[in-house]
């Protein structure tokens, strides 16, 4: 699905619609609201889910709930480190549970990505300079090692539909300055402590994440977007992690396996729109998101 087909936002009273992402819908107050005035937005989290940079057709039902519980549950095990976005639940009762009433920030066109492991593009990089982001790490890494230390490997985001490019930390420097670049590095690597300490006395390992922030009105750092969700990190579980293995990822496996199996028919290097997932894909998937909720916050989502 491309930026021109995702579905239309819902009609919310009180809001109006600013733009859609892969993911979420943003809404500013309508004269109507009793927010009309502030500076926030409405960010509602659909169940669209993407895989390969791919909106799927397929809607993953309830995980705009986990990814805004999640969220909210984790700014408040972080705020110490750094306030958050968030201002309210309280939102209209067609986006209960899946919305949340945030400051509006002027967003750092930067993702804080740190990573505790060795995967993905980070591993490719490696393969080919034995760095990551610029950083030059020891010999002898494989997939899915763990890292001497974690590291700071920022990416430029990219266009909806394009891929984010890694930055070396002198590109971030560049773009906001070295103050704000050092700030961004370093509540990064804060945070990403903080809560690969929390996941892994539940089991998860926090394998890498991405943080977003933005200038609050007084200028200082503040917590944007979504936070250590399925979608925006990388949870495996520990008793499945063997160095030099791929490690299943919590949520999109069975997704991407599907995607990238001979059932369905999809040419992942081609210009095709993936096909629709299956029923079953979808419920395991689903599965593994309310899992992924209740293992790091102890407690089920309540669905309502
Ligand atoms: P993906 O996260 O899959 O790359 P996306 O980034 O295109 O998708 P969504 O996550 O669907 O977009 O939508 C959220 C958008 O809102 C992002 O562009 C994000 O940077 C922005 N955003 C998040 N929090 C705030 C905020 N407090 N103020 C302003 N913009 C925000
Ligand atoms: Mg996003």
């Amino acid at each position: 699905m491309s930026a021109s087909t995702l579905p239309a936002a819902p009609e919310l009273p009180g809001w109006t619609h600013l733009s859609s992402g892969k993911v979420r819908d943003v809404y500013t107050p309508a004269a109507t609201s009793p927010w009309a005035g502030r500076d926030v937005l409405l960010i509602v989290a659909s169940d669209r889910i993407s895989a390969y940079d791919h909106v799927l057709p397929t809607p993953v039902p309830d995980k705009g709930k986990v990814l805004t519980a999640l969220s909210a549950w984790w700014f408040e095990q972080l705020d110490d480190i750094v306030p958050s976005h968030i201002l309210s639940l309280d939102v209209p009762d067609a986006v209960a549970g899946r919305a949340m009433i945030c400051r509006r920030l002027t967003m750092h066109p930067v993702e804080c990505v740190v990573r505790g492991y060795l995967t993905g593009s980070g591993l490719v990089e490696y393969r080919r300079s034995r760095t990551v982001c610029g950083i030059a790490l020891p010999e002898g890494l494989a997939e899915a090692s763990r890292l001497p230390e974690p590291i700071f490997t920022p990416a430029a985001k990219a266009e909806l539909g394009g891929h984010d490019e890694n930055i070396p930390f002198s590109r971030v420097v560049a773009m906001v300055g070295e103050e704000p670049a050092a700030a961004l590095r370093g509540i990064s690597l804060a945070l990403y402590a903080r809560a690969a300490e929390i996941a892994l006395e539940r089991g998860i390992i926090l394998a890498d994440t991405k943080f977003e922030f933005g200038a609050g009105p007084a200028g200082g750092l503040v917590l944007g977007d979504e936070v250590l969700t399925p979608d925006s990190s990388r949870f495996w579980p520990a008793d499945q992690w063997i160095p030099g293995r791929v490690t299943p990822s919590f949520d999109k496996q069975y997704v991407r396996d599907w995607l990238t199996s001979p059932a369905s028919g999809w040419d992942r290097g081609g210009d095709q729109e993936p096909p629709a997932l299956p029923d079953d894909v979808v419920e395991r998937t689903r599965s593994r998101y309310l899992e992924a909720y209740e293992r790091l916050t102890g407690r089920p989502l309540e669905l309502s």
